[in-house]
Formats: C-alpha cells, structure tokens, sequence
C-alpha cells in the first residue's frame, strides 16, 4: 500500500480522479474477507450457510463472524466459527470483545477458539449494549490494545483489528485515535479492518496519515454495500460513518422500488471498490449482512471469479 503515496500526493494537491483508467487485466484479482453475523434463529441459520455456500467458491482470504454488543452472542458467534473450522475449508476469523468481561474469561474464550481450530482473531474492545457506558471492566481489557497484548499471551494467534477513517466517535483526536491504532498493531496485530465508510477520499486520506504516522501494516477497507439505506443511515448514526448527500440523493425514490435499489447499490459499490482498486487497493473486506448477491457482484466487478 505504499505505492498509494504518490497518487495521494496528487490527489491531496487537488487533483481529482478523473474517469477510471481501463482494469489491468493482467494484476492478480485482489484478495477479499468477508463477514458474517451469527444467526438468531433457525431460519436466520440457514441464509446464513446458503451466504456462505455461494460466498465460499470466491476463495476468500478468510471470513469472519461477529460477537454481539458486550459478547451478547458469545455461543452464537462461537458455534458459528467452530462450525466453520470443522465443515468447511475457509479459513475462518472470530470477533472477539472485552468489554464487559474479566481477563480470564477473554482468555478462556481465546483458548475455546484455539481449541477449536481457529487461529484468526479480529481483537475489538466492543460497545456495551445500548443504553450503558462502555466503561472498563475493572478485572478485564479496557482497550483493544490490551485485548491484542492478552491474546499474544494464549496463543501465536493472527490478529486483525479496528481502524476508523472517519475517528472513532470517542477518540480524543484523531491524531490519538490513529496513535491507538498504532499501539494494536505495535503490540502484535497485524492487519486493520476499517469501519465502513461512503466517502472514498476519507479512505485514501487516512492512509496517507497512516503512513505518515509510521503505520505500514496493511488498512484493508471495509466495504458496505448498502442494500438498505433506511438502515444504512441508522447504523451510520451509531458507529459515526457520514453519509454525504449524494447518496441519500440516489436511493430516493427507490424505497417502493427493491430491484431499482439493488442496482443503484451494485453501482455505487462498484464505483467505490473500482475507484479504490485504481489506486492501489488491492484488499477488500466485505460486511455481507449475510447476504451474498451483491457482494459477489462486487467480487466480480474486481475481477474475483469463483474456483473450481
Ligand atoms: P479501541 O481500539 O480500544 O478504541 C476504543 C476507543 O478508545 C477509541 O476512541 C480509542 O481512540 C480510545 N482509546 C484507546 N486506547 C485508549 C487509551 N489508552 N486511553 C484513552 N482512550 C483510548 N463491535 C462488536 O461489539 N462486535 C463486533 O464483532 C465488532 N466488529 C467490528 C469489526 C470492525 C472491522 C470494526 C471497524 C468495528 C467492529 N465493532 C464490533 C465495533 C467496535 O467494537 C466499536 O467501534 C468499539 O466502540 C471500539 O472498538 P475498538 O476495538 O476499535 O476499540
């Protein structure tokens, strides 16, 4: 991703990126992962595996499940993962929280993973569940960078962690928001995952300040593809992504139309990725929602086909 810098240069000194340039045929489709919630019910089950099963054939670097608001869904992401690790041959990837929780049983639920055959952690403080403060638990992580450092200390697990192109909505600055995400990935991450974000420029703009801040591993962006964007704008609300306006722009009109907003939202992802592809970005990752249409879609439009 150092290669970015120039193109960055130039964009930071006002140039815009003007029409794409034509897809190099010949550059190796770009690696992607994708992520899963844990099902509620039997039904939510069964989407879930079908996503998985038409997702799969894309060869993901790895996919990963959530853990629910203060590890609300410790069992569910847990049998998910495992399930995963036993039955299928992706490499798969837990989300992991401290908030809310002791050391020991951070700690014992790490162990559980290994146990399991899972060797992936996305390591996250969390949010506590809606209406308390997500303040430290006294015998537990306060933070991600002390989650990361626990977790070096159960197993020689791959760690990827959260990084906020927008800063994180309780960052003191983004300055300390980005010397955070420096403390992660110094104590043994080594990749970040960012929150999604609609505004490419922010993207390119925050790794820029990452390299300048002596980060080099890599910031794979995560990608939303919006199907929703009722639900969009909400989610936005509560994880401090903007929502500029020209989007709100394109799917008005559409709520009464489903297959008008699929494809507005194919074509505004695909113009996101392609912009992010011509610049270098050759690592995606995908909040699926576990739904797999426009994801694979998007896949496609990278130049990603499914394997034999
Ligand atoms: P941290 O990196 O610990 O940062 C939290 C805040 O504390 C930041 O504002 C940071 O700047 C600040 N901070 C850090 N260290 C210090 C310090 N020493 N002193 C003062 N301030 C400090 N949530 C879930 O509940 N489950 C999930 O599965 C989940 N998956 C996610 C996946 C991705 C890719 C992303 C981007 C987010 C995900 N989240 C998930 C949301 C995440 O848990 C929240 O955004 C949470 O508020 C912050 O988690 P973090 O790991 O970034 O925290």
């Amino acid at each position: 991703m150092n290669a970015l810098a120039p193109t960055l240069r130039r964009w930071l000194a006002g140039e815009r990126i003007g029409p794409l340039p034509p897809r190099n045929q010949a550059a190796p489709p770009p690696a992607l992962s994708f992520e899963f919630f844990p099902p509620k019910t039997e039904a939510l089950e069964e989407q879930l595996w079908a996503c998985i099963k038409r997702l799969a054939p894309l060869a993901p670097r790895f996919v990963s499940v959530t853990y629910g608001a203060g590890g609300s869904t410790h069992e569910r992401t847990h049998a998910t993962v495992s399930r995963l690790a036993r039955e299928t041959s992706l490499v798969p990837a837990a989300h992991l929280t401290c908030v809310g929780a002791t050391r020991e049983e951070v700690d014992d639920a790490a162990r559980a993973y290994w146990a399991a055959g899972v060797r992936h952690i996305v390591a996250l403080r969390g949010d506590a569940p809606a209406g308390s403060a997500s303040t430290p638990h006294p015998g537990g992580y306060a933070y991600a960078s002390d989650l990361v450092a626990g977790l070096r200390r159960v197993a020689d697990f791959e760690i990827s962690v959260a990084a906020y192109p927008e800063t994180h909505p309780a960052a003191p600055s983004p300055a300390a928001d980005l010397d955070n995400l420096k403390r992660k990935l110094d104590q043994g991450a080594t990749r970040a995952i960012t929150q999604y974000f609609f505004d490419t420029s922010t993207y390119l703009r925050f790794l820029d300040r990452a390299l300048a801040a002596g980060i080099t591993a890599p910031i794979v962006p995560g990608i939303m593809p919006v199907s929703n964007y009722g639900q969009a704008v909400r989610f936005s609300a509560m994880c401090g992504t903007s929502v500029p306006a020209w989007l709100g722009h394109l799917f008005e009109g559409t709520e009464n139309a489903p297959e008008i907003r699929r494809i507005v939202a194919s074509i505004v992802a695909a113009e996101q990725v392609r912009t992010l592809q011509a610049n270098g970005v050759d690592e995606f990752h995908f909040y699926t929602l576990n739904r797999p249409d426009l994801t694979f879609a998007i896949a496609h439009i990278l130049g990603v086909r499914p394997q034999a």
